[in-house]
C-alpha cells in the first residue's frame, strides 16, 4: 500500500516535504504537489530583481524540473480545501489523501492600506518587485519611505534590506545626497529576539543617514498629498513609497475552515492541525515562528521525519524548535547572518554572524544547495 499525500503550495515548505519522503519512500509514495505557479522563486530574489541585480528569469525555478520517485507536480489553482474528508479540489479535478498537508503560504491584501495601490508600490509580490525595477530609476531626489502596513509580515530582516540596498542604489546612482530614506516598522528595534543584530543594523542605518521610525505601521498613504499617515495619526511626506502590505491566508484557507483568527493553528511539536491527518507548515500557520523560508523548511522536515517513523517504523522524531538562520543583505556586497531559535526556550533567541563577503557565500549556496535538492539543477 502507498502513502497518498497530498501537498498544497509548492514553496519551501511543499519542495522540502516533497524531496524528503520522495528519498525516504520512493515506491511507497504517491505525492502529489500542487501549486498554481509554473516556477518558484526564493523570497530573497525579489530584492535582486528590483534592484536590478538579477532578471525576472534568471531567479525562476520552473516546477517542470521536478523528477523524483513517487512525487507528481501538478499545476493547477486550488478551490477548496475539506480537511474532514482529507479532500482537495482544484480548477481540474479532485484528490483525496491518507495525508494532507497544507502549504500554502501568505497572500497579500493590498487594499487593506488605503491608497497603497493608486499612490505607492510594494516589493513583497513578484510583481511589485518587476514594477519597481522600471520605478526606481526614475527616483532621483526626495523622500523615500520603507514601511510595514500590519503584523505579521514575511521575513522581518526584509525591510531593513530593502533600505540599505535603496542607499546603495541610489549611491551607485549619484543622486543619493538629494534623496532622504525613512524605515518604518512596527517594533522598537529592527530585529527583536536578537539585539546584536538590532544594534548592528541601527548602527547601518545611522552611517548611512537612513532614519529608523520605531513602534509605528503605515495606515494609510493619501497620494493627492503624498503623505504617509502612521498609527498614531502622524503623517510623513514622501516621494517614493515602497511597501509591506498586509498578509492574510490564502482565500481558499479562509474558506475551508481550517485557520482561526487569520491563520492556521498547528500543534507546535508536529504541525498537526485539529484534523486528523491534516498537517500545515510555513506562513500559512500560527506556529509562533516568523514567515521566513528557512522556518517552512524546518516544520516541513519535522512532519517528513513524522510519516516516515510512521510508515518504516522507528522513533517519532524530536518537538520542532522553530529555529534557522536568516542572511541579511547590509548592502556594500556584505551579508550578515542572525540564528534564532523562536520555540525551545521560554523566549525567542537569536545570535549574530557581523556581515561579511564569506557569508556572501554562505547564502549563495543556501540557494544553490535547495536548487539542487529540489529541482536536481
Ligand atoms: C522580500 C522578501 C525577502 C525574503 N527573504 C527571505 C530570506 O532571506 N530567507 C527566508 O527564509 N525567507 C525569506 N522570505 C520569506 C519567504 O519567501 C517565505 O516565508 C517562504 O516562501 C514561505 O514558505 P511557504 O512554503 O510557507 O510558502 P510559499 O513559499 O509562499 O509557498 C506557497 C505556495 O502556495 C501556492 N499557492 C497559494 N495559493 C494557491 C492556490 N489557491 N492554488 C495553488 N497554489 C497556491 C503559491 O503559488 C506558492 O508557491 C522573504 C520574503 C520576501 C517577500
Amino acid at each position: 500500500m502507498k502513502l497518498r499525500v497530498v501537498v498544497l503550495g509548492a514553496g519551501f515548505g511543499g519542495l522540502e516535504l516533497a524531496t524528503l519522503l520522495s528519498a525516504a519512500l520512493a515506491d511507497r509514495l504517491d505525492l502529489t504537489l500542487i501549486d498554481k505557479n509554473d516556477s518558484f522563486y526564493f523570497g530573497y530574489s525579489k530584492l535582486d530583481v528590483m534592484f536590478g541585480r538579477k532578471t525576472p528569469d534568471a531567479v525562476r525555478l520552473p516546477y517542470s524540473n521536478i523528477v523524483k520517485p513517487g512525487v507528481r507536480f501538478r499545476q493547477e489553482r486550488i478551490t477548496a480545501i475539506d480537511p474532514e474528508a482529507r479532500r482537495v479540489t482544484t480548477n481540474n479535478g479532485t484528490y483525496d489523501a491518507d495525508v494532507l498537508v497544507i502549504a500554502l503560504g501568505a497572500d497579500y491584501d493590498q487594499d487593506a492600506t488605503p491608497g497603497l495601490t493608486q499612490g505607492g508600490n510594494e516589493f513583497y509580490s513578484f510583481a511589485g518587485a518587476e514594477r519597481l525595477r522600471e520605478v526606481l530609476p526614475t527616483f532621483s531626489k526626495g523622500r523615500a519611505i520603507v514601511g510595514v502596513t500590519s503584523t505579521p509580515f514575511k521575513c522581518p530582516p526584509a525591510p531593513s534590506e530593502a533600505a540599505l540596498l535603496l542607499h546603495d542604489h541610489l549611491t551607485t546612482r549619484g543622486v543619493r545626497d538629494a534623496c532622504e530614506i525613512s524605515l518604518v516598522m512596527p517594533f522598537g528595534v529592527p530585529i527583536p529576539p536578537s539585539p546584536a543584530t538590532s544594534k548592528a543594523l541601527l548602527v547601518a542605518f545611522a552611517e548611512r543617514g537612513i532614519a529608523f521610525v520605531p513602534d509605528r505601521l503605515v495606515r494609510a498613504l493619501d497620494p493627492a498629498r503624498h503623505v504617509a499617515i502612521l498609527d498614531d495619526e502622524s503623517e510623513m511626506p514622501y516621494d517614493l513609497f515602497l511597501g509591506i502590505p498586509k498578509h492574510r491566508v490564502p482565500d481558499v484557507v479562509a474558506a475551508s475552515g481550517v485557520a482561526l483568527d487569520g491563520w492556521i493553528p498547528v500543534n507546535p511539536k508536529n504541525l498537526e492541525t485539529r484534523f486528523p491527518g491534516v498537517y500545515a507548515v510555513g506562513d500559512v500557520t500560527s506556529v509562533g515562528t516568523p514567515k521566513a523560508g528557512v522556518f517552512s523548511e524546518g516544520a516541513a522536515r519535522v512532519v517528513a521525519a513524522s510519516l516516515i517513523a510512521g510508515l518504516l517504523g522507528g522513533e517519532q522524531p524530536s518537538s520542532y524548535t522553530g529555529a534557522g538562520s536568516c542572511y541579511i543583505e547590509f548592502g556594500g556586497d556584505r551579508v550578515g547572518r542572525v540564528d534564532v531559535d523562536f520555540l525551545s526556550g521560554p523566549s525567542p533567541t537569536g545570535s549574530f554572524i557581523e556581515p561579511s563577503s564569506t557569508l556572501v557565500g554562505e547564502k549563495q549556496y543556501f540557494g544553490s544547495s535547495r536548487r539542487a535538492r529540489w529541482f536536481g539543477l
